[in-house]
Order: structure tokens, then sequence, then C-alpha cells
């Protein structure tokens, strides 16, 4: 099932379709479903046993016209060309939708950091940032964490871009570490982004959160702060899951025990306090209130999508969904409040964070937080008030086009050249 649909198809169909509702020519609709470039990377990096180990990179910068590049980086065995220029694309029309000055881009090393001590992911990362060199900067593309990297990775890459330029940028890369030019709030800012989003399509939709229950898939940096805010909400978070399985409890679960948990023994499996042990498919069917997908591309295909019961879906994770997923739940009146509203709070704070780091001023975590917010549900708002003016069929192709409207003015303004 995982990895059937190619996520760059998934992204050029998802643009197509936005775009059968708005006035583009077929010649700007191709650029915007290509990236302008992608490098690929081979580093060679020496290795504790004393040989040298091969890893291949990638960077899609997919475009540059409303600022510079901007995207994660991820570390996984599943990395390929394919899914960063997928993944570049959905970072440019997230900023899009969320209004942030940046362009989209994405990054991966194939490799599964699991299999390597932390001097080894330092030369590694070191490497990559090297050969990264001279397609980054704070004006021109600016990496941030994804899945598998985190603060450890971005300090890494800053301290070696500024040593290389010799001079301080520490707005080349951001979801730094606070002590190394990061931003209050910026770990949590993904999760909080999906939790606020949920609440506000929880009100459009005329639905309590209260008391609602709530099934997460995937326990790392997005899907356990959306948990426990949601479960600050008042939701029961009936059940979470990471790569060991699954568990759930009727009443709710202490999403933050289980996170302690996982911190421990490195899984939410085994958590004393769940009643029952599922497969990840099993919670994906779970009969909740709120859905929120928060691993890897593709975990609902459309014969999933048959068994989902959830009445909200709200994407945590970048596409989640497969295109099929997508037409199975529209047609069976699931809602589905798509990833590059729902997760943006991480690149807005990204954002935040380049600021302070442009200012040399640093901001509270309320002030953050309560910006976030401001960025986040008028940004709702906007797709709302697409999907009904425009009588859309559904959120996602509102947010795309939302995106690609703000896009297009943007080429069209500069006009295309060279
Ligand atoms: N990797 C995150 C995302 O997919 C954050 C990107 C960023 O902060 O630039 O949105």
């Amino acid at each position: 099932m995982e990895g059937e649909a190619n996520p760059f198809e998934s992204l050029q169909s998802q643009v197509d379709d936005a775009a059968s509702y708005l006035e583009v020519d077929d010649d700007a609709l191709e650029r915007l479903k290509h990236p302008q470039r992608v490098v690929e990377l081979n580093l060679s990096v020496d290795l504790d046993d004393g040989s040298i180990g091969r890893f291949t990179a990638f960077r899609s910068q997919f475009n540059g016209d409303r600022g510079p590049y901007k995207g994660g980086i991820r570390y996984h065995p599943g990395v390929s060309r394919d899914e960063v220029k997928a993944l570049s694309g959905w970072m440019a029309y997230k900023c899009a939708v969320v209004d942030v000055p940046y362009g989209g881009a994405k990054g991966g090393i194939v490799i599964d950091p699991a299999e390597h001590s932390t001097d080894e992911l330092e030369r590694i990362t070191r490497a990559f940032a090297a050969e990264l060199r001279p397609f980054i900067g704070e004006d021109v593309d600016v990496p941030a964490p994804d899945v598998n990297t985190g603060q450890r990775e971005m300090n890494w890459i800053k301290d070696t871009y500024e040593t290389l330029v010799g001079g301080t940028a520490p707005g080349v890369v951001t979801g730094k570490s606070l002590d190394s030019g990061g931003s209050e709030g910026r770990v949590e800012a993904t999760g909080r982004s999906t939790m606020l989003v949920a609440r506000e399509a929880f009100d459009y939709l005329g639905k309590e959160m209260a008391g609602a229950t709530v099934a997460v898939q995937g326990y790392g940096n997005a899907g356990h702060v959306a948990a426990y805010l949601l479960e600050d909400l008042g939701a029961d978070v009936v059940a979470v899951s990471d790569s060991s399985g699954a568990i759930r409890r009727e009443s709710g679960l202490d999403t933050r025990a289980v996170k302690e948990h996982k911190n421990e023994t490195g899984s939410v499996s085994g958590y004393a306090r769940a009643e029952e042990k599922l497969s990840n498919e099993d919670l994906l069917t779970l009969d909740v209130d709120l859905l929120v997908p928060a691993a890897l591309e593709n975990a609902i295909d459309g014969d999933l999508a048959r068994e989902v019961r959830a009445d909200v879906v709200v994407e945590a994770a970048n596409g989640p969904l497969t295109p099929e997923a997508d037409e199975v739940l529209a047609s069976r009146d699931v809602y589905v409040l798509p990833d590059i509203l729902a997760n943006a709070g991480g690149v807005t704070v990204s954002y935040f964070e380049w600021v302070q780091n442009r200012q040399r001023f640093y901001w509270s975590e309320e002030r953050v937080n309560e910006e976030l917010e401001a960025v986040i549900v008028p940004a709702f708002e906007n797709l709302v008030e697409a999907y009904e003016s425009m009588d859309l069929p559904n959120f996602r192709t509102a947010a795309y086009v939302v995106g690609i409207r703000r896009v297009m003015d943007a080429y069209e303004d500069s006009g295309n050249w060279p």
C-alpha cells in the first residue's frame, strides 16, 4: 500500500485540479508543475570504521517568485528525486497559502540515520552543507528540519556555512537551537498549526472540540505536539501510533505521558496505560471525530480511504493522502484540511526565526504563538472564502487555488525573463 502513488504525480494532479478553476494558460501551468532546479549530490564521507560511505542527496528548488526558496531537509531511506520534487512544490504552495514571502524547496539524503553514529551524522550533514553552499544563503535558499532532522542538524549546517563563507549568517537555515539563533516556539509550530486548523474547522463545521475523539498517526514532532494541544482543548486522543504500531485508550490517552514513554523506550507501544494495541491501519480506520495523519506520504490510499470512519481529517504530514484517497473521502463527505495549510505553522515560525535573525532581535514564546495564530486563522478564512465563493469541491482545491493565484501574481508582476 505505502509508496504506491508517486508523490510528484500527486502534486501535479493537485495543481491541475485547482488550475481548472482558474484562468491559467497552459505554458504558465507547466511552470507551476515543475521545479526550477534540482541538485543531485554524491557525498563521500569518512565512516567510523575507516571506510568511505557514499550517500545520494538532493535539493529541489521549486519556485522562487515570492522570495527565497524555503523548505526542510529529510534523512530517510525512501528519499528520492521525485519525492523531494513533490515536497518542494508543496512548500511553494504552502508558503503562498499562509502568505509568507518565500518560494518552495526541499532536500534530503537517502539514509537511515539509525544506522549511523552521531559523529558520522555530523560528518554527513557537514558534507551536505558544504556541497550545498553555492546553492543556499539567507536570501537564496533557506533549509529547515524535516523527517529525522532537527536542531542538531540545523546547527551543523549553519556552522559549516558560516565557516565556509567567513561570516555570520544565522538566517541561512531555520529550526536551529535557541543558543544558535533559533526561535522560541519553532519546535511546537507544526503541531500548533495543526491544532489551530482543527479548531477552526470544527468551529466552521459546527462541531464541538471538547469531548471529540481524535486519532493521531505518527508521534514525531508534528504528531505529538498536535496531540497534546488537542488534548488541552478538551479532545480525547483515543489512539496514537508510530512505526512500532498503535495504542488505544477509549477514555483518552495522557499524550504527554505517552511522549515520555517514547523518549524512554523509543516507541509508543508498551505504554502501560493503553488498553489495546492496534496496527497503523486499524488506527486510520477508527470511528473518531478527527483523524490526524502525521507521518509520511501515502499513508491513506484509495482502498483504505473507503474504510476511514473519521468525520474530519487534518493533515499534519506532507502528502498523507493519495489523489485517489482524496476523491474517495470527498465522495463520502469527509472533510479534509490539507497539509499546505494544516502543517504550515512550521514554515511560518521558520519565517519568524529568519526575521529575528535578520533583525538580531528575539521574541518571547508568547509573541511567537500569537503571531502564528494571526497568520493561520486568516489563512483558514481565506481558504473558506475561496471554497464558498467559487463553489469549490473541497478545501484542498481551495488551498491550491489561493496558493497558485499568489504564485502566478508574483510571476506575472515580474515577467518571464531571461
Ligand atoms: N519541513 C517543514 C515543512 O514541511 C518546515 C519547512 C521550513 O520550516 O522551512 O513544512
